[in-house]
């Protein structure tokens, strides 16, 4: 199967889900997770209407970011950060999803560069609370928000979380988590959830951004 058709039938997925619960499918956004993908693919996606690109290795992005001539394109980080690399994610991208200690916050807000808009940033949640991924643990998550918040060239927008494949309970757990934050007054609009084998469990339970890679550009080599 091509790109367009595989688009065709991520959309449509994307459709049925949104509309089963009750959601407006134009109100989720679909970032395509382009890792691994030449520059090329990006550009066909692009041509195709797609606007919002993912990508987790940062040497991989920037260069691909330099080459991809398509404008108007917003660019999220969504891999694990390391404290080395956050000059070059303050300057190179829109949004960063995996964010899950102060320390990393407040090193991108004081290297966002003046010239451009505050940096787009999500929480990363340890939802399954498995020792070997990223995230701030649920019970720690209300607090790193708080600050994150308070930091000058930052806008935090919401929570990020990569459920374990077998832990669906997983998807309520984080619409809970993300009601209740919003409920003690944290300005949140964004549930950073759902890629190609998940997406349905994860519209269900509120995802506002879908992080799909393989099921757009077809399986990684
Ligand atoms: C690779 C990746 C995705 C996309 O995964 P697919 O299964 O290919 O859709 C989403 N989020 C993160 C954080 C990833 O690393």
């Amino acid at each position: 199967m091509e790109l367009p058709a595989r688009l065709s039938r991520v959309q449509a997925r994307i459709n049925a889900a949104a509309l089963a619960c009750g959601r407006n499918p134009q109100a989720l956004t679909l970032i395509a997770v382009s890792k691994t993908q030449p520059a090329s693919a990006v550009e066909q996606a692009a041509g195709l209407g797609l606007r919002h690109f993912g990508e987790n290795y940062l040497q991989e992005a920037l260069a691909k970011r330099a080459s991809v001539a398509a404008a108007g394109l917003t660019w999220h980080f969504i891999g694990p950060v390391q404290s080395n690399k956050t000059r070059d994610l303050a300057a190179g991208f829109d949004w960063v999803h995996g964010v899950d200690r102060l320390k990393i916050a407040q090193r991108l807000s004081d290297q966002r560069p003046a010239g451009l808009p505050p940096l787009q940033l999500c929480v990363q949640v340890n939802i399954s609370g498995e020792a070997s991924k990223s995230g701030v643990p649920v019970d720690e998550a209300a607090d790193l928000c708080r600050q994150v918040a308070a930091l000058p060239r930052l806008q935090l927008r919401g929570l990020m979380a990569i459920p374990a494949t077998d832990d669906t309970p997983a998807f309520a757990r984080m619409q809970a988590l993300y009601q209740r934050l919003q409920a003690q007054g944290l300005a949140l609009d964004t549930l950073s959830m759902g890629m190609s084998e998940d997406l349905e469990a994860a519209i269900a339970h509120g995802a506002t951004h879908l992080r799909i890679g393989s099921a757009i550009f077809g399986a990684r080599g």
